[in-house]
């Protein structure tokens, strides 16, 4: 094995294990969360349709659906959320400080897909300019390509933690 070989391995390595402890940590924030979120939804007074179960919350997520009613789109476009759902009027977007959710989960793509593609080229011997310029590339794509996901997710975050705009929300549709 080259010394190039074990760096890219090193690289590979660091990344994936940040990886698997910032997964851990994200999955603590969510379980405490999840727990409150339930011990209201137990709550009688509670509809089923305004307190969806976890597996629905998590469809209607990868759906980019509202996470209350499941109907309406989150997205207005690839980059830009409906700051309302259009099918039964909770709040989605307030527009204080919640785009920093959004904006850190895209980051953290960018990073991850950037030395991936590093550790790859770098494994393979690939030229200085293609270690530059790829990595750039897979940054881009990676940012760009996880943002409907990332206003998604982070959407059903602040509802289940009732703490954005989605917990006040009006009358059931
Ligand atoms: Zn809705």
């Amino acid at each position: 094995m080259t010394t190039n070989q074990e760096l890219a391995l090193t690289i590979f390595g660091a990344v994936t294990a940040v990886g698997v402890l910032s997964s851990l940590a994200v999955y603590l924030m969510i379980a405490m969360a999840w727990q409150e979120y339930r011990a209201r939804r137990d709550r009688p007074e509670a509809g089923e349709a305004e307190r969806p179960a976890g597996a629905q919350l998590i469809r209607r997520a990868i759906a980019c659906k509202c996470p209350r009613c499941g109907r309406g789109a989150i997205l207005k476009s690839w980059v830009a959320m409906n700051p309302v759902c259009p099918a039964c009027g909770v709040t989605l977007w307030k527009n204080d400080g919640e785009w920093m959710g959004p904006a850190v989960i895209g980051f953290v793509a960018a990073i991850g897909a950037a030395l991936y593609a590093w550790a790859i080229l770098v494994y393979f011997d690939f030229s200085e300019t293609t270690q530059v310029v790829v990595p750039c590339a897979a940054a881009l794509v990676a940012a760009i390509g996880v943002m409907p996901w990332s206003h998604s997710l982070w959407t059903m975050f602040l509802f289940i933690t009732n703490e954005g705009a989605v917990a006040s929300a009006p009358g059931k549709p």
